[in-house]
Protein backbone atom coordinates (compact mmCIF):
# COMPACT_ATOMS: atom_id res chain seq x y z
CA UNK A 1 0.00 0.00 0.00
CA UNK A 2 1.16 3.86 -0.87
CA UNK A 3 1.66 5.70 2.25
CA UNK A 4 -0.77 8.18 2.73
CA UNK A 5 1.21 11.26 4.80
CA UNK A 6 -0.79 14.60 6.12
CA UNK A 7 1.19 17.61 7.09
CA UNK A 8 -1.40 19.24 9.46
CA UNK A 9 0.13 23.13 9.74
CA UNK A 10 -1.94 25.62 12.49
CA UNK A 11 -2.35 29.21 10.69
CA UNK A 12 -0.87 32.17 12.13
CA UNK A 13 -0.55 30.18 15.40
CA UNK A 14 0.86 32.60 17.98
CA UNK A 15 -2.26 35.14 16.86
CA UNK A 16 -4.62 32.39 16.81
CA UNK A 17 -3.66 31.27 20.09
CA UNK A 18 -4.23 34.96 21.46
CA UNK A 19 -7.15 35.11 19.64
CA UNK A 20 -8.43 31.96 21.24
CA UNK A 21 -7.96 33.76 24.69
CA UNK A 22 -9.40 37.13 23.89
CA UNK A 23 -12.03 36.64 20.72
CA UNK A 24 -12.33 40.10 20.18
CA UNK A 25 -9.39 39.99 18.46
CA UNK A 26 -10.71 37.82 16.11
CA UNK A 27 -11.12 39.24 12.06
CA UNK A 28 -8.37 42.55 13.00
CA UNK A 29 -5.40 43.22 12.34
CA UNK A 30 -3.14 41.48 15.39
CA UNK A 31 0.70 40.83 15.17
CA UNK A 32 2.79 38.48 18.17
CA UNK A 33 5.82 39.83 18.99
CA UNK A 34 9.35 38.32 19.83
CA UNK A 35 11.43 38.02 23.44
CA UNK A 36 11.27 41.49 24.98
CA UNK A 37 9.02 42.72 21.63
CA UNK A 38 11.94 42.87 19.30
CA UNK A 39 10.14 42.16 16.30
CA UNK A 40 6.74 40.66 14.82
CA UNK A 41 7.10 36.68 14.77
CA UNK A 42 3.29 35.74 13.86
CA UNK A 43 0.81 38.14 11.81
CA UNK A 44 -2.88 37.67 11.73
CA UNK A 45 -4.58 37.70 8.01
CA UNK A 46 -5.71 41.41 8.53
CA UNK A 47 -2.18 42.02 9.75
CA UNK A 48 -0.89 40.76 6.09
CA UNK A 49 -2.89 42.85 4.28
CA UNK A 50 -2.41 46.03 6.49
CA UNK A 51 1.42 45.10 4.95
CA UNK A 52 3.38 44.12 8.15
CA UNK A 53 6.70 41.86 7.00
CA UNK A 54 7.66 38.77 9.25
CA UNK A 55 10.40 39.70 11.02
CA UNK A 56 9.48 43.30 10.82
CA UNK A 57 11.32 44.90 13.84
CA UNK A 58 8.46 46.52 16.16
CA UNK A 59 9.26 49.85 16.33
CA UNK A 60 9.43 50.56 12.77
CA UNK A 61 5.94 48.35 12.04
CA UNK A 62 4.72 50.43 14.72
CA UNK A 63 5.73 53.64 13.02
CA UNK A 64 4.10 52.09 9.72
CA UNK A 65 1.22 50.48 10.78
CA UNK A 66 0.18 51.86 13.96
CA UNK A 67 -3.48 50.84 13.49
CA UNK A 68 -2.35 47.34 13.77
CA UNK A 69 -2.71 45.44 17.06
CA UNK A 70 0.62 44.16 18.57
CA UNK A 71 0.73 41.76 21.36
CA UNK A 72 3.65 40.42 23.67
CA UNK A 73 3.83 36.68 23.58
CA UNK A 74 2.53 34.47 25.96
CA UNK A 75 4.79 31.19 24.79
CA UNK A 76 3.47 28.68 27.82
CA UNK A 77 0.03 29.13 26.65
CA UNK A 78 0.96 28.58 22.89
CA UNK A 79 2.69 25.43 24.42
CA UNK A 80 -0.81 24.23 25.94
CA UNK A 81 -2.37 24.58 23.24
CA UNK A 82 -0.39 23.18 20.80
CA UNK A 83 -0.44 19.99 22.97
CA UNK A 84 -3.78 19.97 23.09
CA UNK A 85 -3.97 19.87 18.75
CA UNK A 86 -1.30 17.12 19.22
CA UNK A 87 -3.21 15.39 21.50
CA UNK A 88 -6.35 15.76 19.08
CA UNK A 89 -4.17 14.54 15.74
CA UNK A 90 -3.23 11.48 18.11
CA UNK A 91 -6.42 10.37 18.17
CA UNK A 92 -6.96 9.48 14.17
CA UNK A 93 -3.47 7.70 14.10
CA UNK A 94 -0.60 6.89 16.15
CA UNK A 95 1.40 8.06 13.92
CA UNK A 96 1.73 11.47 14.53
CA UNK A 97 5.06 13.16 14.32
CA UNK A 98 5.39 16.66 15.87
CA UNK A 99 7.58 18.56 13.85
CA UNK A 100 7.52 22.01 15.47
CA UNK A 101 5.27 23.51 18.62
CA UNK A 102 2.66 24.08 14.94
CA UNK A 103 2.95 21.61 12.78
CA UNK A 104 2.61 17.40 12.61
CA UNK A 105 2.66 14.98 10.12
CA UNK A 106 0.05 12.10 10.12
CA UNK A 107 0.77 8.70 8.68
CA UNK A 108 -2.70 8.23 7.77
CA UNK A 109 -2.38 5.25 5.80
CA UNK A 110 -4.75 2.77 5.23
CA UNK A 111 -7.73 4.85 7.56
CA UNK A 112 -10.24 5.14 4.89
CA UNK A 113 -11.76 1.81 5.90
CA UNK A 114 -11.26 2.85 9.41
CA UNK A 115 -13.28 5.65 9.14
CA UNK A 116 -14.91 4.48 5.98
CA UNK A 117 -14.30 8.09 4.10
CA UNK A 118 -11.86 8.82 1.16
CA UNK A 119 -8.80 10.56 2.24
CA UNK A 120 -9.98 14.07 1.11
CA UNK A 121 -13.30 13.80 3.70
CA UNK A 122 -10.47 12.54 6.39
CA UNK A 123 -8.60 15.55 6.40
CA UNK A 124 -11.61 17.87 5.93
CA UNK A 125 -13.10 15.74 8.97
CA UNK A 126 -9.27 16.56 10.71
CA UNK A 127 -9.73 20.21 9.77
CA UNK A 128 -12.98 20.91 11.20
CA UNK A 129 -12.61 18.97 14.66
CA UNK A 130 -9.49 20.30 15.51
CA UNK A 131 -11.12 24.35 14.84
CA UNK A 132 -14.33 23.06 16.85
CA UNK A 133 -12.13 21.80 19.59
CA UNK A 134 -9.62 23.47 20.01
CA UNK A 135 -10.13 27.27 18.27
CA UNK A 136 -7.15 26.97 15.79
CA UNK A 137 -7.59 26.70 12.21
CA UNK A 138 -5.28 24.30 10.32
CA UNK A 139 -3.67 23.98 6.78
CA UNK A 140 -3.39 20.42 5.52
CA UNK A 141 -1.41 19.24 2.70
CA UNK A 142 -1.75 15.10 1.93
CA UNK A 143 0.59 13.57 -0.31
CA UNK A 144 2.72 10.50 -0.70
CA UNK A 145 5.86 11.64 1.06
CA UNK A 146 6.26 14.36 3.78
CA UNK A 147 8.13 16.63 1.47
CA UNK A 148 5.48 16.91 -0.86
CA UNK A 149 2.39 17.04 2.36
CA UNK A 150 4.64 20.20 3.31
CA UNK A 151 4.71 21.16 -0.28
CA UNK A 152 1.01 20.68 0.18
CA UNK A 153 0.09 22.13 2.99
CA UNK A 154 1.65 25.75 1.94
CA UNK A 155 -0.62 25.73 -1.27
CA UNK A 156 -3.65 24.77 1.07
CA UNK A 157 -3.15 28.39 2.76
CA UNK A 158 -4.96 29.28 -0.59
CA UNK A 159 -7.25 26.53 -1.53
CA UNK A 160 -9.70 26.50 1.76
CA UNK A 161 -7.08 25.04 3.67
CA UNK A 162 -6.44 21.56 2.79
CA UNK A 163 -4.58 20.49 -0.54
CA UNK A 164 -4.16 16.92 -2.18
CA UNK A 165 -1.23 16.35 -4.02
CA UNK A 166 -1.98 13.46 -6.54
CA UNK A 167 0.13 11.48 -8.30
CA UNK A 168 -0.43 12.94 -11.89
CA UNK A 169 -0.35 16.93 -10.55
CA UNK A 170 3.32 16.71 -9.49
CA UNK A 171 5.11 17.48 -12.71
CA UNK A 172 2.96 20.99 -12.52
CA UNK A 173 3.23 21.53 -9.08
CA UNK A 174 7.24 21.16 -8.67
CA UNK A 175 7.28 23.36 -11.68
CA UNK A 176 5.51 25.83 -9.49
CA UNK A 177 7.45 25.46 -6.57
CA UNK A 178 10.75 27.81 -6.52
CA UNK A 179 13.92 25.48 -5.27
CA UNK A 180 14.21 27.91 -1.67
CA UNK A 181 10.22 26.47 -1.44
CA UNK A 182 11.23 23.56 -0.79
CA UNK A 183 11.14 21.72 2.54
CA UNK A 184 14.79 21.65 4.01
CA UNK A 185 16.33 23.95 1.49
CA UNK A 186 17.99 27.25 3.18
CA UNK A 187 19.39 30.01 1.28
CA UNK A 188 23.22 28.57 1.42
CA UNK A 189 21.87 25.81 -0.78
CA UNK A 190 19.39 27.92 -2.43
CA UNK A 191 22.41 29.84 -4.24
CA UNK A 192 24.14 26.81 -5.31
CA UNK A 193 21.42 25.46 -6.85
CA UNK A 194 20.39 28.32 -8.81
CA UNK A 195 24.61 28.36 -9.86
CA UNK A 196 23.85 24.85 -11.37
CA UNK A 197 20.70 26.26 -12.80
CA UNK A 198 18.31 24.09 -10.53
CA UNK A 199 15.40 26.99 -10.53
CA UNK A 200 12.59 24.94 -9.45
CA UNK A 201 11.30 21.23 -7.76
CA UNK A 202 11.14 20.11 -11.42
CA UNK A 203 14.55 21.39 -12.26
CA UNK A 204 16.28 19.64 -9.53
CA UNK A 205 14.13 15.76 -10.22
CA UNK A 206 15.68 16.13 -13.42
CA UNK A 207 19.12 15.57 -12.39
CA UNK A 208 20.86 12.68 -12.63
CA UNK A 209 21.25 10.86 -9.64
CA UNK A 210 24.78 10.64 -9.60
CA UNK A 211 25.27 14.61 -9.73
CA UNK A 212 22.55 14.90 -6.78
CA UNK A 213 24.34 12.43 -4.69
CA UNK A 214 27.90 14.24 -5.02
CA UNK A 215 26.61 17.40 -4.95
CA UNK A 216 24.31 17.22 -1.75
CA UNK A 217 24.87 13.44 -0.45
CA UNK A 218 22.75 10.53 0.36
CA UNK A 219 20.22 14.11 1.07
CA UNK A 220 20.31 15.44 -2.04
CA UNK A 221 18.97 11.66 -3.45
CA UNK A 222 16.27 11.46 -1.14
CA UNK A 223 14.82 14.74 -1.47
CA UNK A 224 14.50 13.70 -5.32
CA UNK A 225 12.80 10.57 -4.42
CA UNK A 226 10.35 12.35 -1.82
CA UNK A 227 9.64 15.41 -4.49
CA UNK A 228 8.75 12.53 -7.39
CA UNK A 229 5.82 10.95 -4.68
CA UNK A 230 8.31 8.05 -3.03
CA UNK A 231 8.68 8.08 0.56
CA UNK A 232 12.23 7.86 2.34
CA UNK A 233 11.24 9.55 5.57
CA UNK A 234 8.47 7.52 7.30
CA UNK A 235 6.31 9.76 10.08
CA UNK A 236 8.19 8.60 13.47
CA UNK A 237 6.15 9.22 16.36
CA UNK A 238 9.14 8.05 18.85
CA UNK A 239 9.02 10.73 21.59
CA UNK A 240 11.33 10.81 23.67
CA UNK A 241 11.15 9.92 27.65
CA UNK A 242 10.46 13.17 29.27
CA UNK A 243 12.34 15.17 31.38
CA UNK A 244 9.10 16.03 33.28
CA UNK A 245 5.64 16.16 32.43
CA UNK A 246 3.44 19.23 32.71
CA UNK A 247 -0.41 19.46 32.31
CA UNK A 248 -2.26 22.68 32.34
CA UNK A 249 -5.12 24.21 30.69
CA UNK A 250 -7.35 26.99 31.08
CA UNK A 251 -10.36 26.92 33.06
CA UNK A 252 -13.78 27.33 30.94
CA UNK A 253 -14.68 30.43 33.10
CA UNK A 254 -12.07 32.53 35.30
CA UNK A 255 -12.88 31.40 38.89
CA UNK A 256 -12.04 32.15 42.55
CA UNK A 257 -14.45 28.81 43.58
CA UNK A 258 -11.82 26.54 45.12
CA UNK A 259 -13.35 23.17 44.04
CA UNK A 260 -13.53 24.37 40.57
CA UNK A 261 -9.74 24.58 40.61
CA UNK A 262 -9.63 21.42 43.02
CA UNK A 263 -11.44 19.31 39.42
CA UNK A 264 -9.51 21.03 37.16
CA UNK A 265 -6.25 19.61 38.91
CA UNK A 266 -7.77 16.61 39.69
CA UNK A 267 -8.00 15.98 35.59
CA UNK A 268 -4.39 16.90 35.56
CA UNK A 269 -2.79 14.73 38.07
CA UNK A 270 -5.04 12.01 36.44
CA UNK A 271 -3.59 12.77 33.09
CA UNK A 272 0.24 13.38 33.91
CA UNK A 273 -0.55 10.15 36.12
CA UNK A 274 -1.00 8.02 33.21
CA UNK A 275 1.13 8.85 31.09
CA UNK A 276 3.74 8.48 34.05
CA UNK A 277 2.77 4.84 34.50
CA UNK A 278 2.74 4.70 30.24
CA UNK A 279 6.51 5.99 30.21
CA UNK A 280 7.15 3.63 33.00
CA UNK A 281 8.53 6.56 35.26
CA UNK A 282 8.55 7.58 38.72
CA UNK A 283 8.43 10.92 40.15
CA UNK A 284 10.47 13.13 42.73
CA UNK A 285 9.19 16.25 42.49
CA UNK A 286 5.85 17.76 42.40
CA UNK A 287 4.28 20.72 41.77
CA UNK A 288 0.74 22.53 41.45
CA UNK A 289 0.59 26.17 39.11
CA UNK A 290 -2.05 28.28 39.15
CA UNK A 291 -2.63 31.61 36.73
CA UNK A 292 -4.37 34.44 37.67
CA UNK A 293 -6.49 36.05 35.43
CA UNK A 294 -3.59 38.73 35.00
CA UNK A 295 -1.39 36.24 33.92
CA UNK A 296 0.52 36.28 36.84
CA UNK A 297 1.82 32.75 37.73
CA UNK A 298 2.61 30.99 41.39
CA UNK A 299 3.47 27.85 41.57
CA UNK A 300 4.81 25.34 44.23
CA UNK A 301 6.40 22.49 44.15
CA UNK A 302 8.23 19.60 46.65
CA UNK A 303 10.43 16.96 46.11
CA UNK A 304 9.86 13.52 47.66
CA UNK A 305 12.17 11.25 49.58
CA UNK A 306 10.09 8.48 47.90
CA UNK A 307 9.75 8.71 43.78
CA UNK A 308 6.62 7.71 43.03
CA UNK A 309 3.43 6.96 39.89
CA UNK A 310 0.91 6.48 42.57
CA UNK A 311 -2.11 8.85 41.66
CA UNK A 312 -3.61 9.02 45.28
CA UNK A 313 0.04 9.92 47.02
CA UNK A 314 0.62 12.81 44.07
CA UNK A 315 -2.77 14.07 44.60
CA UNK A 316 -2.45 14.08 48.37
CA UNK A 317 1.42 16.50 47.73
CA UNK A 318 -0.41 18.68 45.15
CA UNK A 319 -3.64 19.11 46.86
CA UNK A 320 -0.97 19.85 50.43
CA UNK A 321 0.14 22.67 47.82
CA UNK A 322 -2.56 24.00 46.16
CA UNK A 323 -4.05 25.16 49.99
CA UNK A 324 -0.77 27.33 50.61
CA UNK A 325 -0.33 28.75 47.47
CA UNK A 326 -4.41 29.20 46.97
CA UNK A 327 -5.73 32.97 47.63
CA UNK A 328 -9.33 33.33 48.43
CA UNK A 329 -9.96 37.18 47.02
CA UNK A 330 -8.12 36.31 43.51
CA UNK A 331 -9.51 35.35 40.06
CA UNK A 332 -7.79 32.39 38.30
CA UNK A 333 -7.77 31.48 34.76
CA UNK A 334 -5.61 28.60 34.50
CA UNK A 335 -4.09 25.65 36.62
CA UNK A 336 -1.65 23.14 36.25
CA UNK A 337 0.44 20.34 37.62
CA UNK A 338 3.93 19.10 37.30
CA UNK A 339 5.91 15.82 37.76
CA UNK A 340 9.80 16.16 37.42
CA UNK A 341 12.86 14.25 39.07
CA UNK A 342 11.69 11.05 37.13
CA UNK A 343 14.06 7.48 37.73
CA UNK A 344 12.73 4.47 35.79
CA UNK A 345 10.14 2.06 37.28
CA UNK A 346 12.26 -0.84 36.54
CA UNK A 347 15.37 0.31 38.24
CA UNK A 348 13.03 0.82 41.51
CA UNK A 349 14.35 -2.73 42.51
CA UNK A 350 10.66 -4.44 43.90
CA UNK A 351 12.62 -5.28 47.62
CA UNK A 352 13.19 -1.69 48.33
CA UNK A 353 9.57 -1.19 48.31
CA UNK A 354 7.27 -1.43 51.54
CA UNK A 355 4.26 -3.60 51.50
CA UNK A 356 2.10 -0.56 50.49
CA UNK A 357 4.59 0.47 47.76
CA UNK A 358 3.93 -3.08 45.82
CA UNK A 359 -0.16 -2.28 46.61
CA UNK A 360 -0.33 1.13 45.19
CA UNK A 361 1.63 -0.36 42.25
CA UNK A 362 -0.59 -3.27 41.44
CA UNK A 363 -3.60 -0.67 42.30
CA UNK A 364 -2.32 2.01 39.53
CA UNK A 365 -1.62 -0.74 37.22
CA UNK A 366 -5.25 -1.62 37.47
CA UNK A 367 -6.55 1.58 36.92
CA UNK A 368 -4.67 1.60 33.67
CA UNK A 369 -5.93 -1.47 32.47
CA UNK A 370 -9.45 -0.47 32.80
CA UNK A 371 -9.09 2.86 31.16
CA UNK A 372 -7.71 0.63 28.38
CA UNK A 373 -10.83 -1.83 27.68
CA UNK A 374 -13.36 1.00 29.07
CA UNK A 375 -12.03 4.22 27.50
CA UNK A 376 -9.91 7.43 29.38
CA UNK A 377 -10.86 8.82 32.60
CA UNK A 378 -13.50 5.70 33.36
CA UNK A 379 -12.41 5.99 37.02
CA UNK A 380 -11.48 9.09 39.51
CA UNK A 381 -10.35 9.21 42.16
CA UNK A 382 -12.28 11.67 44.49
CA UNK A 383 -10.55 14.20 46.77
MG1 LIG B 1 2.07 27.59 10.88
Amino acid sequence: MKTVIALVDCDSFFVACEQVLKPELIGLPVCVLSNNDGCVISRSREAKQAGVKMGMPYFMAKKEFPEVIYLSGHKDIYGEISAKVMDKLRTYSPYVEVYSIDEAFIDLTGTTRLYNKNYEEIIRMIRNEVKAETGITVSIGLASSKTLAKLGSDKAKHTGGIFIVKDEEIETLLKDTAIEEIWGIGRKLKKTLIQRGILNAYDFVLKPDAILQSMLGVVGLNLKHELLGECTSMVNPQEELPKSIQHTSALKEFSRDKNVLKTAINTHIHSACSKLRRYGLLAANIGVMLRTKDFQVTSLNRKLTDSTNFELEIQKTVFELFEKLYKPGIIYRSTGVYLGDFEAESSKQLTLLNENGERNTNLARCIDKIETKFGKNAIRTGF
